[in-house]
């Protein structure tokens, strides 16, 4: 068996600063030694592939706490318009998939951009031009907003006598007719004629989703939403198995399992079941379900993430609306009581103030309930946290799941968040320098497709909390930028933990699953305003090179799948 050395770059062991000067050396899928580039003979079989990084830095592979991969790969293979750069250019990718795809009744997908059309709501009639007498669905960039043709909105009986949803807003024509695009959960309005995704679309979805994420080093994440339950979507969990068993499945995953809302606390006993049944599949240790994945509150975009104090209106006056606590706080911590004396861990979607509070406190009283249990629970987004809550994450072992992408000025959250927000609240905005400062457990993810999944983008914002070339300074003020091994821990070693890999994947140390990523220019070379130059060289998972940018543009790589772990 042929043995692999890493040299000629520094290595990023998963924490703290990079080596300088050292080896790797791989053998059957481990990493067996870490040496001084001088005693790689000591070490390495007579039959060496040597990978010269020519100054790379060489890390752990990336892996993301909270994804949706198999809706997103699903959205690549539809109707997708994330690389058009105009309405116009929108519009004929329409028309030119509809032509491709005549015996396709529907035509779903999306990545339009808001800033692409009038007041960012585009209209129908573009659509029935495109696709003519075809309904047509595709959601916005952020997945905020639909658009729809007339045919769709034919069939789902809206018309001007249907009123706003409390949730959302329809955009209507002079005579109150929608106009084609749909805000919020005025999307949901289609749920009942939506088509969901059948078996065999989600499981192409998921193989289009790797070929998306490990070329960006991604070799392991924990999927946000599997399981019974989840609105519109087909549930991603038989995708998974079906890839596990068919040996296609490249990374290692972790599946959030869905809490139903209107559902209680019989889904814990379903969860444990569904955890031991995933259990016994094999190849072992590549697929998990032991976490639970609860819906604290919304989102402040439309004013449903759940605040300690008022949303503003467009005056600046106090309204009556807090946003929403998707769960009384009473069931929360009964909830999670009972999922944490499960073994099972909860991974908590809170963007508030106080749903983060809400979800501190849940796992407060399971701990007074349970002692310290391994959970490993972790809440994610985090948009807004009480400066007194911050150190409670330490306190009681909460994991801070950052989604980084969102940490800058941008239109959406200077637009439609700030203004609506008390005063003060700029600077509490994703804390994420008072987390560390406060001892927190930090992981990262993209929440993609909702925001792109490149781990090195969201690493430039964590570390400059603005985007490339913006004119604005740091959001929240310099203290809560993370510095660069912190930000590339989090997204390392940081969700292996989460994930409860952390005994062999997520650091590079003797004995860990060769799961890496060469980065180039080395990012500790960069100035922090340049992050976002480095790209992903290589990805390797389990000792194989299953990407590598200078040969794929040609031939991509077929990994051998045949990594036991
Ligand atoms: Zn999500």
């Amino acid at each position: 068996m042929t043995d692999i050395v890493f040299h000629g770059g520094p290595v990023f062991t998963g924490t703290g600063d990079p080596l300088h000067g050292q080896a790797v050396v791989i053998r059957d899928g481990r990493i067996v030694a870490i040496v001084p580039e001088a005693e790689i003979a000591t070490v390495a079989g007579a039959d060496v592939e040597r990978v010269d990084l020519h100054g790379a830095l060489l890390s752990p592979g990336f892996q993301d706490a909270h994804i949706h991969a198999v809706g997103g790969g699903v959205e690549l293979l539809q109707c997708n318009l994330s690389e058009a750069g105009s309405a116009d250019e929108a519009v004929a990718l329409v028309r030119a998939y509809a032509q491709a795809h005549p015996d396709e009744e529907w035509i779903l997908g999306g990545g339009w951009s808001m800033d692409h059309f009038p007041g960012g709501a585009p209209v129908r009639t573009l659509l029935d031009e495109a696709a003519p007498g075809r309904p047509v669905l595709l959601q916005s960039r952020d997945h905020h907003s639909t658009w729809a043709s007339s045919v769709a909105i034919q069939r789902a009986g809206v018309d001007a006598s249907t009123a706003d949803p409390a949730d959302g807003r329809i955009e209507r024509e002079s005579d109150g007719y929608p106009a084609g695009t749909f805000h919020e959960g005025a999307g949901d309005l289609f749920d009942g004629i939506r088509p969901k995704t059948d078996a065999e679309l989600a499981y192409r979805g998921l193989l289009r989703a790797q070929d998306e994420l490990i070329p960006l080093g991604i070799t392991g994440w924990q999927d946000a939403m599997v399981g019974h339950g989840t609105a519109g979507l087909a549930d991603p969990l038989p995708a998974y198995e079906r890839a596990l068993a068919e040996g296609t499945l490249q990374v290692h995953v972790t599946g959030a399992q869905w809490w139903v809302r209107s559902g209680g606390i019989e889904q814990v006993e379903h969860m444990v079941a569904e955890r031991e049944r995933i259990a016994g599949l094999q190849p072992a240790g590549r697929l998990d379900v032991g976490t639970t994945k609860i819906m604290v509150d919304g989102v402040a975009e439309n004013q449903t993430a759940a605040m300690l104090t008022p949303y503003r209106d467009g005056h600046g006056h106090d309204t009556h609306n807090h946003g929403l606590s998707f769960i009384d706080p009473a069931k929360l911590r009964e909830y999670v009581t009972a999922l944490d004396a499960a073994g099972m861990q909860v991974h908590m979607h809170a963007l508030g103030d106080r749903a983060v509070r809400e979800g501190l406190d849940a796992l407060e009283a399971a701990r007074a309930t349970n002692g310290v249990t391994d959970g490993r629970h972790h809440l994610a987004h985090l948009q807004v946290i009480a400066e007194e809550d911050v150190p409670r994450f330490a306190e009681l072992d909460a994991v801070a799941n950052l989604q980084a992408l969102w940490a800058t000025h941008e239109d959406q959250l200077d637009e439609l968040t700030i203004p609506f927000l008390q005063e003060g609240l700029v600077e509490r905005q994703y804390p994420f320098g008072d987390l560390v400062r406060a001892g927190a457990r930090l992981a990262a993810g993209s929440d993609w497709p909702v925001s792109s999944a490149a781990p090195l983008d969201a690493i430039h914002i964590a570390v400059n909390r603005a985007y490339p070339g913006s004119a604005q300074g740091p959001l929240g003020g310099a203290h809560q930028c993370l510095d660069l091994a912190t930000a590339l821990a989090a997204y390392t070693s940081g969700t292996a933990w989460v994930n409860h890999r952390d005994h062999d994947t997520g650091s590079i140390r003797e004995g860990y699953l060769a799961d890496l990523v060469v980065i180039s220019p080395d990012p500790f070379g960069l100035p922090a305003s340049e992050l976002h130059t480095a790209q992903v060289e290589q990805t390797w998972i389990g000792g194989h090179r299953v990407h590598d940018r200078s040969t794929t543009a040609s031939a991509p790589a077929a990994p051998d799948m045949s990594r036991e772990s």
